[in-house]
């Protein structure tokens, strides 16, 4: 995948993207790699903030962008939000003349997701979409598809991602809740490998 291209790692502050860029630098080097976090609402600030010192520890560019003036009256949720933070990463990605736009998201969160812009096959359209709109100069890639929530962790930590910069909780308390559905998938994720969470540590 590793053209002479930059790409673009939508990062949003939590685990799996957190993972995402490692990989990407890891695969592309870190000149090469530009974190895009999206932010809408105080509510996200914590994960807005974790996002940057993500991109901070792995020395990559780092660009964000306000989206919540997109909607009125936003205050915990945008409709259509991945397809909104895809297409605007997209936007993003050729303004900077990136090769690829890299979206986090595995295979357990996109089976059987209520919300319709998290399942795979939105996902999947999008990348047909994007490679049409762009006549083939942008990619959209999503590599942790055909991984499961473990598999995704195990990389994070085979990779020495820095989980204790990283924020789940949907509240932007000065400590995780420990009770929104964040934190709730959050300590799962740590009990499938079997790991204490740092940022509970
Ligand atoms: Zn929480």
């Amino acid at each position: 995948m590793s053209d002479n291209k930059k790409t673009v790692v939508l990062l949003r502050g939590g685990i799996d993207s957190s993972v995402c860029l490692a990989q990407a630098v890891e695969d592309f080097g870190k000149n090469k790699v530009i974190a895009l976090n999206l932010y809408y609402g105080e509510e996200r600030k914590k994960e807005r903030e974790a996002a940057k010192r993500i991109a901070e520890y792995y020395r990559v560019e780092y660009i964000e962008l306000d989206i919540s003036n997109t909607v009125d009256g936003i205050k915990k949720d945008i409709p259509f939000k991945n397809g909104l933070m895809i297409s605007t990463a997209a936007s993003v990605a050729l303004s900077k003349g990136a090769g690829s736009i890299q979206f986090a998201v595995h295979s357990d969160e996109s089976a059987g997701h209520a919300r319709p812009d998290c399942r795979e096959s939105f996902y999947r359209t999008m990348a047909t979409a994007i490679n049409e709109g762009t006549d083939g100069e942008l990619k959209l890639v999503l590599p942790f598809t055909d991984m499961s929530k473990k598999q995704v962790m195990m990389l994070g930590m085979k990779l020495g991602v820095p989980f204790v910069h990283t924020w789940s909780c949907y509240k932007s308390k000065e400590k995780p809740c420990g009770k929104c559905l964040g934190c709730e998938g959050r300590a799962k994720a740590f009990a499938l490998i079997d790991e204490e969470d740092p940022l509970l540590k």
